[in-house]
Parts: structure tokens; C-alpha cells; sequence
């Protein structure tokens, strides 16, 4: 059985967190059970290995918002007036109560794989990330893996500088890979923005889920986390992942067509042209995971993509599923976005040499302070 630790920083990693361990407890429970007031008393986390979650925060008010993580799973770092989307001051309070975090994470024994997950755009979550990667990796060999989340593109230049120094910072340190899911691609999920937020956090928790489950399941062909790992190394230190659950009989090959389609990805790509290598996992009854079918389709992505590590799970009686998860050569929304944040630096920078120059009208106006007109 596979040790996993998954760690949410952040609002949003704090929420996704909470959206697997949702989950993860309402598996096998009846809609009604799942959604009564008690379930989170009598429930327990049905996962399939030993999933050990950490909840981390400035805000104690995110914490509290949590419903399906454990009590003793949140960790508050105290700050008095939280770090803003300040991410200097967020690692100045990381340097400071990395202790407290660390010794939580020492305390529940070793692991296989780690994931931590956040915005790549606030404060805390954006960073706190890169440096816990870093320590964590000092004392310990297993992979950590990052899942971040990028900002729609209309919250602001400070968002978006944010993002761009933090995914920088995690590419040049230890993470060994970063697993990209964007806001503004997946808005389309429409609501408001709680409605868009929940609607994303759970597309994300279960897609992280069933690639646990997969990693550490008796499948009728075997992949493992040794090939997961092999996946995460090639391309640029970037992966997404696609994933497409048929609710009517439908082929294998649409299945598969549908999760490497915006239907199905976390971030927008052109899988034949971006990815470096993928993994596909299947799952479903045996009628519809022919060989045939399941093999004309992986040979397509095979012969754009190089190599397609692959495996299936028969659940019988189930409609079919899969699961890819694909490390991208390049990026081009990526680049986008990187031009954004050049532009928002900009803005930003322009605004402080305003500032500069109002604080030098103001001192002008100082120069008489105390004298009185001469004629
Ligand atoms: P932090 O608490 O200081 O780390 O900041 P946040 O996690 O709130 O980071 C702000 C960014 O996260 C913005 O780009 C938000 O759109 C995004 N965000 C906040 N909450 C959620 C959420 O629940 N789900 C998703 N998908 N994004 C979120």
C-alpha cells in the first residue's frame, strides 16, 4: 500500500484539499447519506492507500472552513495580519514558522509521494510552496509533486506577477514536477464564482483520486508510481491532466478522446502538438475496454507524443473512465501568461514611481510650511 501525503497551502489548497477528502469520505454513500449534516462525524476517508492530509494557513478563517478535513489535519502559522498577496512577506513568515510545519509532516512517518497543492497566485499558498518543497526535500527522497492552480486572468496584476515568480521558483528548486490546472480555462463551468470555484476544486480532487487509486491498484495491466514518475520527468517540469467519465455507453476511444479534449483537461493544451509523455488509465467493465479499440487510440497519442505508459482496471458493471496525465514540452497559454505578468510588473512599477513623484509634490509643498507670503 502506497504512503501519500497530499498538503493544501492556502485558500485554495485548503479548499481542493478539502474537496478530496469529500470525496474520498462520500465514496460508497448514498447521495442523501452524503450531503446529511452527520456525514462528516460518522464517515471516515475511504481511500484506497495511506492518504495523510495537511491543511496550512495564515487565515484561520479558511481553516475553519474546511468540513470533511480533520481537526488535528489543519495547521494555523500565525501571522497577525495575514501576508496580503504579499508573497515577500510570505516567505519572510514561512522562514519563520517552518518548524511548526515541518515537525507536523515529520510526526506522521515517512511517505512514497507527496503532493501539495495551491494557487500559484495569493499569498500564502504561492509563498509558502516553493520553500516547504525545498526543506521537505532536504530530509527526505520521495517525489513531491506540485499542483497549481493559475488565476483568471482579469484578477489583477499582482495575481499575475505572483503566478509568474512561483512557478519560476519551483522550476529552478527540488519539485519534480508541477501539475498545472487553470481558473480561466475552466471557468466555463459558469455560476458565480464559488459555484465556478467548487465546480473546479472537485474536477481537480477527482482526478488527483482516481490517480491514487490507479497508482495503487491491482489492475489487469500494471501502472505504478515508478511510471508515474518516469511520466512527471519528461517535458519541461510541466504536466496536466485529462480525464473523462462516459455517463452512457459509449466507446473507449471517445472516452479517451473526450479527456484529452477541454472536456476533459485542467489546463488548455494541444496534447499532439504540447505533450512529452503520458500516462492513460482506463477503468470499467470488461465489455468496453477491448483491446482493439483501446490500442488504436493510445497508438494515435503514441505516435504524436513518443511514449504512452498505460493501464487498466476492470470494475464490473461500470461505464468506462480515463485518466491521462501528460507532461507538456511546451506551453503556449503559459508563454501567455508569462507576457501578462511582464506587462503587470510594468503597471506595477509605474504606479510606485508615481507614488514616488506624489510623495515629491508633497514634500514641495512642505518647503513653505511656516512662511507666510512676503509682498
Ligand atoms: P492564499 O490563501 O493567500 O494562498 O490565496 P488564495 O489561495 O486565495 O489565492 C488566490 C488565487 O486562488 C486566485 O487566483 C483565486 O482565483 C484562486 N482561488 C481561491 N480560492 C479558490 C478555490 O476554492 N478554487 C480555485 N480553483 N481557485 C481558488
Amino acid at each position: 500500500m502506497l504512503n501519500v501525503l497530499i498538503i493544501g497551502n492556502g485558500q485554495c489548497g485548503n479548499r481542493i484539499l478539502d474537496s478530496i477528502n469529500k470525496q474520498a469520505m462520500n465514496r460508497g454513500s448514498t447521495a442523501k447519506e452524503a450531503s446529511g449534516g452527520l456525514a462528516k462525524y460518522i464517515s471516515k476517508h475511504k481511500y484506497h492507500s495511506n492518504v495523510q492530509t495537511v491543511a496550512i494557513n495564515t487565515a484561520i478563517n479558511d481553516l475553519k472552513e474546511m468540513r470533511y478535513t480533520k481537526a488535528k489535519d489543519r495547521i494555523h502559522i500565525k501571522n497577525l495580519h495575514g501576508v496580503g498577496a504579499n508573497r515577500t512577506i510570505g516567505k519572510e513568515v514561512f522562514e519563520q514558522q517552518k518548524g511548526t510545519i515541518l515537525r507536523n509532516v515529520e510526526e506522521r512517518g515517512n511517505f512514497d509521494v507527496a503532493f501539495v497543492i495551491t494557487s500559484a497566485s495569493g499569498g500564502t499558498g504561492s509563498s509558502f510552496t516553493p520553500p516547504l518543497i525545498e526543506e521537505l526535500k532536504k530530509t527526505h527522497d520521495f517525489p513531491i509533486y506540485a499542483v497549481v492552480v493559475l488565476p483568471f486572468r482579469e484578477e489583477g496584476t499582482l495575481y499575475l506577477q505572483n503566478a509568474a515568480f512561483m512557478l519560476k521558483e519551483l522550476r529552478d528548486g527540488p519539485c519534480d514536477g508541477i501539475i498545472l490546472a487553470d481558473n480561466q480555462y475552466l471557468k466555463s463551468i459558469g455560476g458565480n464564482v464559488q459555484d465556478a470555484y467548487d465546480g473546479i476544486n472537485s474536477m481537480i480532487a477527482r482526478r488527483l483520486i482516481f490517480l491514487l487509486d490507479s497508482l495503487d491498484s491491482e489492475m489487469m495491466m500494471v501502472t505504478d508510481l515508478g511510471d508515474f514518475k518516469t511520466v512527471m520527468k519528461g517535458g519541461a517540469g510541466l504536466a496536466t491532466i485529462g480525464y473523462f467519465k462516459a455517463d452512457n455507453e459509449m466507446p473507449i476511444r471517445t472516452v479517451i478522446q473526450n479527456a484529452l479534449s477541454p472536456r476533459g483537461l485542467l489546463f488548455s493544451t494541444d496534447v499532439y502538438k504540447e505533450a512529452g509523455r503520458a500516462m492513460i488509465i482506463l477503468k470499467g467493465d470488461k465489455k468496453y475496454l477491448g483491446m482493439d479499440d483501446v490500442s488504436a487510440e493510445i497508438e494515435r497519442l503514441t505516435g504524436a507524443v513518443g511514449h504512452v505508459f498505460k493501464g487498466l482496471i476492470v470494475e464490473n458493471g461500470s461505464l468506462p473512465e480515463a485518466l491521462c496525465v501528460l507532461t507538456l514540452n511546451s506551453a503556449e497559454e503559459l508563454e501567455s501568461l508569462y507576457e501578462g505578468a511582464v506587462q503587470a510588473i510594468g503597471i506595477e512599477k509605474d504606479k510606485k514611481d508615481r507614488v514616488k513623484k506624489k510623495k515629491e509634490m508633497e514634500s514641495a509643498f512642505m518647503t513653505i510650511d511656516g512662511m507666510d507670503p512676503e509682498y
